[in-house]
Protein backbone atom coordinates (compact mmCIF):
# COMPACT_ATOMS: atom_id res chain seq x y z
CA UNK A 1 0.00 0.00 0.00
CA UNK A 2 3.25 2.43 -0.43
CA UNK A 3 0.73 4.02 -3.30
CA UNK A 4 -2.01 5.28 -0.86
CA UNK A 5 0.49 6.58 2.16
CA UNK A 6 2.51 8.08 -0.45
CA UNK A 7 -1.05 10.09 -1.35
CA UNK A 8 -1.34 10.75 1.96
CA UNK A 9 1.81 12.79 2.99
CA UNK A 10 1.73 14.26 -0.56
CA UNK A 11 -1.85 16.46 0.21
CA UNK A 12 -0.32 17.56 3.26
CA UNK A 13 2.19 19.96 1.39
CA UNK A 14 -0.53 21.12 -1.33
CA UNK A 15 -2.67 24.09 -2.16
CA UNK A 16 -6.26 22.93 -3.35
CA UNK A 17 -5.54 23.24 -7.21
CA UNK A 18 -2.83 21.24 -7.27
CA UNK A 19 -4.20 18.54 -4.74
CA UNK A 20 -6.92 18.21 -7.34
CA UNK A 21 -4.79 18.12 -9.98
CA UNK A 22 -2.82 15.17 -7.98
CA UNK A 23 -5.85 13.73 -6.90
CA UNK A 24 -7.08 13.55 -10.94
CA UNK A 25 -4.03 11.93 -11.71
CA UNK A 26 -4.07 9.22 -9.23
CA UNK A 27 -7.78 8.67 -10.16
CA UNK A 28 -6.41 7.84 -13.61
CA UNK A 29 -3.56 5.62 -12.34
CA UNK A 30 -5.89 3.32 -10.56
CA UNK A 31 -8.85 3.60 -13.17
CA UNK A 32 -6.44 2.36 -15.90
CA UNK A 33 -4.90 -0.44 -13.60
CA UNK A 34 -8.10 -1.14 -13.00
CA UNK A 35 -8.86 -1.62 -16.59
CA UNK A 36 -5.79 -3.96 -17.44
CA UNK A 37 -6.50 -6.27 -14.81
CA UNK A 38 -10.36 -6.42 -15.71
CA UNK A 39 -9.05 -7.08 -19.28
CA UNK A 40 -6.71 -9.66 -18.22
CA UNK A 41 -9.09 -11.03 -15.81
CA UNK A 42 -11.39 -11.21 -19.26
CA UNK A 43 -9.07 -13.08 -21.33
CA UNK A 44 -9.14 -15.71 -17.93
CA UNK A 45 -12.86 -15.46 -18.55
CA UNK A 46 -13.26 -15.97 -22.20
CA UNK A 47 -11.28 -19.72 -21.78
CA UNK A 48 -14.37 -20.61 -19.44
CA UNK A 49 -17.24 -19.49 -21.69
CA UNK A 50 -15.43 -20.67 -24.71
CA UNK A 51 -15.24 -24.27 -23.41
CA UNK A 52 -19.41 -23.50 -23.47
CA UNK A 53 -19.53 -24.02 -26.97
CA UNK A 54 -19.69 -28.20 -27.50
CA UNK A 55 -19.86 -30.92 -29.76
CA UNK A 56 -22.67 -32.39 -28.03
CA UNK A 57 -25.06 -28.71 -28.14
CA UNK A 58 -23.34 -27.82 -31.87
CA UNK A 59 -25.29 -31.46 -33.25
CA UNK A 60 -28.40 -30.73 -31.66
CA UNK A 61 -28.57 -27.48 -33.22
CA UNK A 62 -27.57 -28.69 -36.48
CA UNK A 63 -29.16 -32.40 -36.83
CA UNK A 64 -32.93 -29.65 -35.83
CA UNK A 65 -31.50 -27.16 -38.78
CA UNK A 66 -30.74 -29.85 -41.17
CA UNK A 67 -33.78 -31.93 -40.62
CA UNK A 68 -36.08 -33.09 -43.13
CA UNK A 69 -38.96 -30.81 -42.00
CA UNK A 70 -36.73 -27.83 -42.49
CA UNK A 71 -36.95 -28.86 -46.14
CA UNK A 72 -33.67 -27.29 -47.06
CA UNK A 73 -34.60 -24.01 -45.74
CA UNK A 74 -34.80 -22.41 -49.63
CA UNK A 75 -35.14 -18.99 -49.16
CA UNK A 76 -38.94 -17.91 -49.41
CA UNK A 77 -40.39 -21.04 -48.61
CA UNK A 78 -42.34 -22.24 -45.97
CA UNK A 79 -39.05 -24.36 -44.95
CA UNK A 80 -36.92 -20.77 -44.38
CA UNK A 81 -39.60 -19.60 -42.03
CA UNK A 82 -39.46 -22.75 -40.03
CA UNK A 83 -35.80 -22.37 -39.76
CA UNK A 84 -36.04 -18.26 -39.34
CA UNK A 85 -38.70 -19.14 -36.12
CA UNK A 86 -36.23 -21.73 -34.91
CA UNK A 87 -33.43 -19.64 -34.52
CA UNK A 88 -35.36 -16.81 -33.40
CA UNK A 89 -37.13 -19.06 -30.40
CA UNK A 90 -33.01 -19.92 -29.63
CA UNK A 91 -31.99 -16.55 -29.19
CA UNK A 92 -34.99 -15.09 -27.07
CA UNK A 93 -34.28 -18.18 -24.92
CA UNK A 94 -30.67 -17.28 -24.08
CA UNK A 95 -31.78 -14.37 -23.59
CA UNK A 96 -30.58 -11.75 -26.17
CA UNK A 97 -32.85 -8.92 -27.38
CA UNK A 98 -34.62 -8.82 -30.28
CA UNK A 99 -32.15 -7.19 -32.68
CA UNK A 100 -34.29 -5.64 -35.89
CA UNK A 101 -35.96 -2.98 -34.15
CA UNK A 102 -38.06 -4.63 -31.37
CA UNK A 103 -38.18 -7.55 -33.54
CA UNK A 104 -36.48 -10.97 -34.27
CA UNK A 105 -36.67 -10.90 -38.35
CA UNK A 106 -35.89 -8.68 -40.60
CA UNK A 107 -38.20 -8.93 -43.85
CA UNK A 108 -36.84 -7.96 -47.46
CA UNK A 109 -38.59 -7.89 -50.52
CA UNK A 110 -38.33 -10.18 -53.63
CA UNK A 111 -39.87 -11.20 -55.94
CA UNK A 112 -40.67 -13.89 -58.73
CA UNK A 113 -42.88 -13.97 -62.30
CA UNK A 114 -44.19 -16.80 -63.16
CA UNK A 115 -45.33 -16.64 -66.98
CA UNK A 116 -49.12 -16.87 -67.86
CA UNK A 117 -49.00 -16.34 -72.00
CA UNK A 118 -46.53 -16.58 -74.76
CA UNK A 119 -47.33 -16.49 -78.26
CA UNK A 120 -45.63 -15.62 -81.51
CA UNK A 121 -47.56 -15.22 -84.99
CA UNK A 122 -45.50 -14.40 -88.21
CA UNK A 123 -48.00 -14.20 -91.54
CA UNK A 124 -50.58 -16.01 -89.77
CA UNK A 125 -48.62 -18.85 -88.58
CA UNK A 126 -48.27 -19.70 -85.25
CA UNK A 127 -45.56 -20.66 -83.30
CA UNK A 128 -45.65 -22.56 -79.52
CA UNK A 129 -44.15 -21.11 -76.59
CA UNK A 130 -41.97 -23.95 -75.14
CA UNK A 131 -41.32 -25.83 -78.67
CA UNK A 132 -41.15 -22.83 -81.09
CA UNK A 133 -39.21 -19.93 -79.02
CA UNK A 134 -39.22 -19.78 -74.94
CA UNK A 135 -38.76 -15.75 -73.38
CA UNK A 136 -36.74 -14.32 -70.55
CA UNK A 137 -39.34 -14.18 -68.06
CA UNK A 138 -37.47 -12.07 -65.67
CA UNK A 139 -36.73 -9.30 -68.49
CA UNK A 140 -40.36 -9.33 -70.00
CA UNK A 141 -43.02 -6.81 -69.24
CA UNK A 142 -46.41 -7.43 -70.46
CA UNK A 143 -46.88 -6.89 -74.06
CA UNK A 144 -49.28 -7.34 -76.80
CA UNK A 145 -47.92 -6.03 -79.87
CA UNK A 146 -48.51 -6.26 -83.74
CA UNK A 147 -46.06 -4.86 -86.28
CA UNK A 148 -45.82 -5.01 -90.17
CA UNK A 149 -42.05 -5.23 -90.09
CA UNK A 150 -38.98 -7.27 -88.09
CA UNK A 151 -35.46 -4.97 -87.94
CA UNK A 152 -32.89 -7.53 -88.62
CA UNK A 153 -29.55 -7.00 -87.34
CA UNK A 154 -27.45 -9.79 -88.35
CA UNK A 155 -25.12 -10.33 -85.17
CA UNK A 156 -26.62 -7.17 -83.31
CA UNK A 157 -23.54 -5.28 -82.97
CA UNK A 158 -23.39 -1.52 -82.63
CA UNK A 159 -22.07 -1.25 -87.35
CA UNK A 160 -25.29 -3.27 -87.52
CA UNK A 161 -27.54 -0.64 -86.51
CA UNK A 162 -25.87 2.08 -88.43
CA UNK A 163 -28.52 2.12 -91.16
CA UNK A 164 -31.33 1.18 -89.15
CA UNK A 165 -33.41 2.49 -87.09
CA UNK A 166 -35.17 0.49 -84.21
CA UNK A 167 -36.94 2.53 -81.71
CA UNK A 168 -40.59 1.07 -81.12
CA UNK A 169 -39.63 -1.77 -83.69
CA UNK A 170 -39.15 -5.60 -83.28
CA UNK A 171 -35.05 -6.00 -83.86
CA UNK A 172 -34.44 -9.64 -84.42
CA UNK A 173 -30.39 -10.62 -84.19
CA UNK A 174 -28.44 -13.83 -84.13
CA UNK A 175 -27.37 -15.58 -80.43
CA UNK A 176 -23.60 -16.07 -81.38
CA UNK A 177 -21.98 -13.34 -82.59
CA UNK A 178 -18.58 -14.39 -84.95
CA UNK A 179 -17.90 -11.75 -87.34
CA UNK A 180 -16.85 -9.62 -83.58
CA UNK A 181 -15.42 -10.78 -81.27
CA UNK A 182 -15.53 -7.32 -79.31
CA UNK A 183 -19.01 -6.81 -79.08
CA UNK A 184 -19.57 -10.89 -79.08
CA UNK A 185 -20.75 -10.67 -75.31
CA UNK A 186 -25.00 -11.58 -75.15
CA UNK A 187 -25.84 -9.56 -72.72
CA UNK A 188 -24.14 -6.08 -73.78
CA UNK A 189 -25.90 -6.90 -77.57
CA UNK A 190 -29.21 -6.92 -75.97
CA UNK A 191 -28.46 -4.00 -73.35
CA UNK A 192 -27.39 -1.87 -76.75
CA UNK A 193 -30.91 -2.98 -78.25
CA UNK A 194 -32.91 -1.81 -75.31
CA UNK A 195 -30.70 1.88 -75.34
CA UNK A 196 -31.62 1.90 -78.74
CA UNK A 197 -35.41 1.81 -78.08
CA UNK A 198 -36.41 -1.51 -79.77
CA UNK A 199 -40.17 -2.65 -78.49
CA UNK A 200 -39.10 -6.71 -78.69
CA UNK A 201 -36.18 -8.32 -79.50
CA UNK A 202 -35.98 -12.22 -81.07
CA UNK A 203 -33.09 -13.44 -80.71
CA UNK A 204 -32.12 -16.29 -83.10
CA UNK A 205 -30.80 -19.40 -81.18
CA UNK A 206 -30.37 -22.25 -82.52
CA UNK A 207 -31.28 -24.19 -78.80
CA UNK A 208 -34.60 -22.19 -78.50
CA UNK A 209 -36.05 -25.59 -78.43
CA UNK A 210 -33.59 -27.56 -75.76
CA UNK A 211 -35.23 -25.68 -72.88
CA UNK A 212 -38.67 -27.74 -73.26
CA UNK A 213 -36.50 -30.53 -71.64
CA UNK A 214 -36.64 -28.48 -67.97
CA UNK A 215 -39.67 -29.14 -67.61
CA UNK A 216 -42.86 -26.90 -67.67
CA UNK A 217 -42.93 -25.57 -63.88
CA UNK A 218 -38.98 -25.06 -64.18
CA UNK A 219 -39.45 -23.00 -67.31
CA UNK A 220 -42.81 -20.94 -66.52
CA UNK A 221 -40.90 -19.53 -63.31
CA UNK A 222 -38.37 -16.66 -63.05
CA UNK A 223 -36.63 -17.94 -59.82
CA UNK A 224 -36.34 -15.20 -57.16
CA UNK A 225 -34.87 -11.82 -57.74
CA UNK A 226 -34.16 -8.59 -56.29
CA UNK A 227 -35.50 -5.62 -58.25
CA UNK A 228 -32.94 -3.78 -59.54
CA UNK A 229 -33.82 -0.46 -60.87
CA UNK A 230 -31.12 -1.07 -63.84
CA UNK A 231 -32.50 -4.19 -64.94
CA UNK A 232 -33.15 -3.77 -69.07
CA UNK A 233 -36.35 -3.74 -69.49
CA UNK A 234 -37.04 -5.45 -73.27
CA UNK A 235 -39.00 -8.15 -74.07
CA UNK A 236 -37.27 -11.30 -75.23
CA UNK A 237 -37.90 -13.92 -77.69
CA UNK A 238 -35.47 -17.10 -78.28
CA UNK A 239 -36.70 -18.17 -81.19
CA UNK A 240 -35.41 -21.80 -83.48
CA UNK A 241 -33.93 -20.82 -86.93
CA UNK A 242 -37.48 -22.11 -88.65
CA UNK A 243 -38.94 -18.69 -87.39
CA UNK A 244 -36.36 -16.36 -88.44
CA UNK A 245 -36.23 -18.14 -91.78
CA UNK A 246 -39.94 -17.58 -92.17
CA UNK A 247 -39.63 -13.66 -90.96
CA UNK A 248 -36.21 -13.60 -93.01
CA UNK A 249 -38.54 -15.36 -96.33
CA UNK A 250 -35.53 -17.15 -97.32
CA UNK A 251 -35.94 -20.02 -99.74
CA UNK A 252 -34.74 -23.26 -99.20
CA UNK A 253 -31.43 -22.64 -100.89
CA UNK A 254 -30.32 -19.49 -98.73
CA UNK A 255 -28.78 -20.31 -95.70
CA UNK A 256 -29.68 -18.30 -92.59
CA UNK A 257 -25.86 -18.23 -91.27
CA UNK A 258 -25.01 -16.03 -94.93
CA UNK A 259 -27.53 -13.33 -94.06
CA UNK A 260 -24.84 -10.83 -92.98
CA UNK A 261 -26.70 -7.56 -93.72
CA UNK A 262 -29.30 -5.63 -91.72
CA UNK A 263 -32.22 -4.60 -92.99
CA UNK A 264 -35.36 -4.35 -92.57
CA UNK A 265 -38.35 -6.93 -93.55
CA UNK A 266 -41.87 -6.10 -94.36
CA UNK A 267 -44.32 -9.14 -92.65
CA UNK A 268 -46.85 -9.24 -89.96
CA UNK A 269 -46.36 -10.17 -86.59
CA UNK A 270 -47.57 -10.48 -83.91
CA UNK A 271 -46.40 -10.96 -80.31
CA UNK A 272 -47.98 -11.53 -76.81
CA UNK A 273 -46.71 -12.19 -73.10
CA UNK A 274 -48.07 -12.18 -69.85
CA UNK A 275 -46.79 -12.73 -66.72
CA UNK A 276 -47.59 -12.59 -63.13
CA UNK A 277 -45.19 -11.14 -60.00
CA UNK A 278 -45.46 -12.32 -56.96
CA UNK A 279 -43.64 -10.38 -54.04
CA UNK A 280 -41.67 -12.28 -51.25
CA UNK A 281 -40.76 -11.47 -48.11
CA UNK A 282 -38.20 -13.64 -46.36
CA UNK A 283 -35.87 -12.36 -43.76
CA UNK A 284 -32.97 -12.36 -41.99
CA UNK A 285 -32.57 -12.99 -38.17
CA UNK A 286 -31.33 -10.78 -35.79
CA UNK A 287 -30.44 -11.11 -31.81
CA UNK A 288 -28.79 -8.68 -30.38
CA UNK A 289 -26.31 -8.94 -26.52
CA UNK A 290 -25.93 -5.38 -25.87
CA UNK A 291 -22.51 -4.56 -24.63
CA UNK A 292 -21.44 -2.29 -21.26
CA UNK A 293 -19.14 0.86 -22.02
CA UNK A 294 -18.88 0.28 -25.75
CA UNK A 295 -22.52 -0.33 -26.18
CA UNK A 296 -23.28 1.78 -29.15
CA UNK A 297 -20.51 0.14 -31.75
CA UNK A 298 -21.66 -3.29 -32.72
CA UNK A 299 -19.65 -6.68 -33.66
CA UNK A 300 -21.40 -8.88 -36.08
CA UNK A 301 -21.06 -12.68 -35.91
CA UNK A 302 -23.20 -14.04 -39.24
CA UNK A 303 -24.24 -16.92 -41.40
CA UNK A 304 -26.46 -17.77 -43.57
CA UNK A 305 -29.27 -20.19 -42.49
CA UNK A 306 -31.00 -20.44 -45.96
CA UNK A 307 -29.96 -23.26 -48.61
CA UNK A 308 -30.62 -24.86 -51.66
CA UNK A 309 -34.41 -26.45 -50.50
CA UNK A 310 -35.85 -29.40 -52.42
CA UNK A 311 -36.21 -30.30 -55.89
CA UNK A 312 -39.15 -33.17 -56.23
CA UNK A 313 -39.10 -35.09 -52.98
CA UNK A 314 -35.24 -34.87 -53.07
CA UNK A 315 -33.99 -32.53 -49.99
CA UNK A 316 -30.67 -30.20 -49.88
CA UNK A 317 -30.10 -30.64 -46.37
CA UNK A 318 -26.67 -28.32 -46.18
CA UNK A 319 -25.22 -29.75 -42.98
CA UNK A 320 -22.32 -28.05 -43.68
CA UNK A 321 -24.17 -25.31 -46.04
CA UNK A 322 -24.53 -23.68 -43.84
CA UNK A 323 -26.63 -25.42 -41.31
CA UNK A 324 -22.91 -25.82 -39.60
CA UNK A 325 -22.76 -21.79 -39.27
CA UNK A 326 -25.65 -20.96 -38.20
CA UNK A 327 -25.48 -23.63 -35.29
CA UNK A 328 -22.21 -21.74 -34.63
CA UNK A 329 -23.85 -18.09 -34.37
CA UNK A 330 -26.48 -19.80 -32.13
CA UNK A 331 -23.95 -21.50 -29.46
CA UNK A 332 -21.58 -18.67 -29.86
CA UNK A 333 -24.42 -16.00 -28.98
CA UNK A 334 -24.98 -18.84 -25.83
CA UNK A 335 -22.16 -18.83 -24.51
CA UNK A 336 -21.86 -14.95 -25.03
CA UNK A 337 -25.71 -14.59 -23.19
CA UNK A 338 -24.07 -16.99 -20.26
CA UNK A 339 -21.18 -14.68 -19.89
CA UNK A 340 -23.23 -11.62 -19.70
CA UNK A 341 -25.78 -13.13 -16.98
CA UNK A 342 -22.68 -13.83 -14.98
CA UNK A 343 -22.05 -9.87 -15.05
CA UNK A 344 -19.01 -10.59 -17.48
CA UNK A 345 -20.50 -9.34 -20.59
CA UNK A 346 -18.68 -7.78 -23.65
CA UNK A 347 -18.08 -4.22 -23.51
CA UNK A 348 -19.25 -3.50 -27.22
CA UNK A 349 -22.75 -4.61 -28.76
CA UNK A 350 -22.72 -8.15 -30.60
CA UNK A 351 -25.21 -8.46 -33.36
CA UNK A 352 -25.84 -12.37 -34.46
CA UNK A 353 -27.05 -12.28 -37.67
CA UNK A 354 -28.44 -15.11 -39.92
CA UNK A 355 -29.46 -14.47 -43.29
CA UNK A 356 -31.38 -15.76 -45.95
CA UNK A 357 -31.09 -15.65 -49.75
CA UNK A 358 -27.16 -16.12 -49.69
CA UNK A 359 -27.63 -18.94 -51.85
CA UNK A 360 -29.79 -16.73 -54.46
CA UNK A 361 -26.81 -14.25 -54.72
CA UNK A 362 -26.25 -13.45 -51.14
CA UNK A 363 -29.23 -11.16 -51.06
CA UNK A 364 -30.06 -11.27 -47.64
CA UNK A 365 -26.64 -9.81 -46.06
CA UNK A 366 -27.28 -7.26 -49.09
CA UNK A 367 -30.47 -5.84 -47.93
CA UNK A 368 -29.17 -5.45 -44.32
CA UNK A 369 -26.17 -3.93 -45.68
CA UNK A 370 -28.24 -1.21 -47.78
CA UNK A 371 -30.77 -1.08 -45.12
CA UNK A 372 -28.82 -1.40 -41.82
CA UNK A 373 -30.07 -1.73 -38.08
CA UNK A 374 -27.30 -0.85 -36.72
CA UNK A 375 -25.12 2.09 -38.29
CA UNK A 376 -22.37 0.89 -40.69
CA UNK A 377 -20.24 3.63 -39.66
CA UNK A 378 -20.68 1.92 -35.81
CA UNK A 379 -20.11 -1.61 -37.01
CA UNK A 380 -16.76 -2.54 -36.00
CA UNK A 381 -16.77 -6.11 -37.59
CA UNK A 382 -18.37 -9.10 -39.49
CA UNK A 383 -17.49 -12.36 -38.05
CA UNK A 384 -19.14 -14.13 -41.00
CA UNK A 385 -19.07 -18.18 -40.74
CA UNK A 386 -20.33 -20.21 -43.87
CA UNK A 387 -19.01 -24.01 -43.40
CA UNK A 388 -17.07 -25.42 -40.90
CA UNK A 389 -18.09 -28.80 -40.11
CA UNK A 390 -16.66 -30.39 -42.76
CA UNK A 391 -12.83 -31.50 -43.99
CA UNK A 392 -12.09 -31.02 -47.85
CA UNK A 393 -10.20 -33.14 -49.83
CA UNK A 394 -6.72 -30.87 -49.14
CA UNK A 395 -7.17 -31.79 -45.53
CA UNK A 396 -7.66 -35.56 -45.33
CA UNK A 397 -4.50 -36.40 -43.47
CA UNK A 398 -4.32 -33.20 -41.59
CA UNK A 399 -7.73 -32.27 -40.64
CA UNK A 400 -7.09 -29.89 -37.41
CA UNK A 401 -7.21 -26.39 -39.86
CA UNK A 402 -9.56 -23.57 -41.07
CA UNK A 403 -9.73 -21.39 -43.96
CA UNK A 404 -8.64 -17.79 -43.20
CA UNK A 405 -10.49 -15.48 -45.57
CA UNK A 406 -10.28 -11.59 -46.12
CA UNK A 407 -8.58 -11.29 -42.71
CA UNK A 408 -6.06 -9.03 -43.49
CA UNK A 409 -7.73 -7.07 -46.39
CA UNK A 410 -9.18 -3.54 -44.61
CA UNK A 411 -7.18 -4.13 -41.17
CA UNK A 412 -3.88 -4.84 -39.72
CA UNK A 413 -5.15 -6.02 -36.52
CA UNK A 414 -7.56 -8.62 -36.95
CA UNK A 415 -5.27 -10.92 -38.28
CA UNK A 416 -2.87 -10.65 -35.24
CA UNK A 417 -6.31 -11.11 -32.77
CA UNK A 418 -7.48 -14.11 -34.83
CA UNK A 419 -4.31 -15.86 -34.30
CA UNK A 420 -3.89 -14.27 -30.62
CA UNK A 421 -6.87 -16.45 -29.97
CA UNK A 422 -5.98 -19.47 -31.87
CA UNK A 423 -2.57 -19.74 -30.16
CA UNK A 424 -4.20 -19.04 -26.86
CA UNK A 425 -6.98 -21.54 -27.34
CA UNK A 426 -7.93 -23.41 -30.34
CA UNK A 427 -4.83 -24.45 -31.91
CA UNK A 428 -6.11 -24.73 -35.30
CA UNK A 429 -3.91 -24.64 -38.92
CA UNK A 430 -4.86 -21.20 -40.49
CA UNK A 431 -4.71 -22.06 -43.75
CA UNK A 432 -4.64 -18.79 -45.90
CA UNK A 433 -4.68 -20.43 -49.37
CA UNK A 434 -7.84 -18.44 -50.30
CA UNK A 435 -7.21 -15.59 -49.01
CA UNK A 436 -4.68 -15.08 -51.97
CA UNK A 437 -6.11 -12.04 -54.39
CA UNK A 438 -5.82 -14.28 -57.26
CA UNK A 439 -7.07 -17.80 -56.09
CA UNK A 440 -9.61 -18.61 -59.00
CA UNK A 441 -11.97 -19.20 -56.51
CA UNK A 442 -12.62 -15.83 -55.54
CA UNK A 443 -14.42 -17.20 -52.09
CA UNK A 444 -13.54 -13.58 -50.62
CA UNK A 445 -16.72 -12.67 -52.87
CA UNK A 446 -18.48 -15.69 -52.32
CA UNK A 447 -20.31 -15.26 -49.16
CA UNK A 448 -22.08 -12.89 -46.88
CA UNK A 449 -18.91 -10.66 -44.99
CA UNK A 450 -18.58 -9.47 -48.55
CA UNK A 451 -21.20 -7.29 -48.19
CA UNK A 452 -19.85 -5.78 -45.54
CA UNK A 453 -15.94 -5.87 -46.46
CA UNK A 454 -17.71 -3.61 -49.39
CA UNK A 455 -18.82 -0.97 -46.64
CA UNK A 456 -15.07 -0.91 -45.63
CA UNK A 457 -15.81 -3.20 -42.27
CA UNK A 458 -12.93 -5.57 -41.68
CA UNK A 459 -14.65 -8.82 -41.80
CA UNK A 460 -12.98 -12.56 -41.41
CA UNK A 461 -14.64 -15.45 -43.70
CA UNK A 462 -14.46 -18.73 -41.54
CA UNK A 463 -14.47 -21.69 -44.00
CA UNK A 464 -13.48 -25.64 -44.48
CA UNK A 465 -13.52 -25.41 -48.20
CA UNK A 466 -15.69 -27.67 -50.32
CA UNK A 467 -16.23 -31.35 -51.24
CA UNK A 468 -18.09 -33.76 -52.81
CA UNK A 469 -20.60 -33.45 -51.05
CA UNK A 470 -21.46 -29.08 -51.72
CA UNK A 471 -24.36 -28.13 -52.88
CA UNK A 472 -25.90 -31.79 -52.94
CA UNK A 473 -28.37 -33.63 -51.18
CA UNK A 474 -26.11 -35.53 -49.79
CA UNK A 475 -24.36 -33.31 -47.56
CA UNK A 476 -26.36 -34.70 -44.52
CA UNK A 477 -25.48 -33.89 -40.34
CA UNK A 478 -23.54 -37.76 -40.25
CA UNK A 479 -20.85 -36.05 -42.10
CA UNK A 480 -19.92 -33.35 -40.05
CA UNK A 481 -17.08 -33.53 -37.59
CA UNK A 482 -18.53 -31.82 -34.88
CA UNK A 483 -15.59 -31.79 -32.77
CA UNK A 484 -13.66 -30.05 -35.21
CA UNK A 485 -17.26 -27.58 -35.50
CA UNK A 486 -16.83 -26.43 -31.98
CA UNK A 487 -13.07 -25.98 -31.95
CA UNK A 488 -13.96 -23.49 -35.41
CA UNK A 489 -17.16 -22.29 -33.73
CA UNK A 490 -14.67 -21.68 -30.40
CA UNK A 491 -11.86 -19.48 -32.68
CA UNK A 492 -14.57 -16.80 -33.64
CA UNK A 493 -15.59 -16.90 -30.41
CA UNK A 494 -12.70 -16.04 -28.64
CA UNK A 495 -12.17 -13.40 -31.78
CA UNK A 496 -15.16 -11.64 -30.84
CA UNK A 497 -14.63 -11.68 -27.53
CA UNK A 498 -11.23 -10.08 -27.87
CA UNK A 499 -12.50 -7.77 -30.40
CA UNK A 500 -15.49 -6.60 -28.39
CA UNK A 501 -13.70 -5.94 -25.65
CA UNK A 502 -10.07 -4.45 -26.29
CA UNK A 503 -9.37 -0.79 -25.49
CA UNK A 504 -8.94 0.29 -28.85
CA UNK A 505 -11.85 0.10 -31.80
CA UNK A 506 -10.39 -1.73 -34.66
CA UNK A 507 -8.63 -0.23 -37.27
CA UNK A 508 -9.68 0.28 -40.09
CA UNK A 509 -6.19 0.83 -42.23
CA UNK A 510 -6.48 -1.47 -45.61
CA UNK A 511 -7.11 -1.15 -48.71
ZN1 LIG B 1 -23.98 -22.76 -50.64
Amino acid sequence: MAGFLFFLFFIKQCDMRVLVAICFFFFQISFARQNIVSAQDKDTLAGEYGRLITPGNLKKQLYTLASSEMEGRETATPGQEKAAAYIASQFAQMGLAPGANGKWLQHYPLYSDSLLHASITVNQQSYKWGRDFWVDIRAGKNQQLTANSVVYVSDGTEMDYLDQEVKGKVVMMKEASLRNREGSDLNSRITFAAARGASALLIISPQASRYSSLGEAKLRTSGIYQKNASSKELNIYYITPTIAIQILQLGKKDNLSDQKQAKEVTIPIHLTFEKRTTELHPSNVLGLLEGTDKKDEYVFVTAHYDHLGKNGRTIYFGADDDASGTSAVIEIAAAFAQAKKEGKGPRRSIVFMTVSGEEKGLLGSSYYTSNPIYPLSQTVTDLNIDMIGRIDPAHEKDSNYVYIIGDNRLSSELRTINEAANNEYTHLQLDYKYNDPEDPEAFYYRSDHYMFAQHGIPIIFYFNGTHADYHQPSDTPDKINYQLLSRRAQLVFYTAWKIANRDERLAVDGM
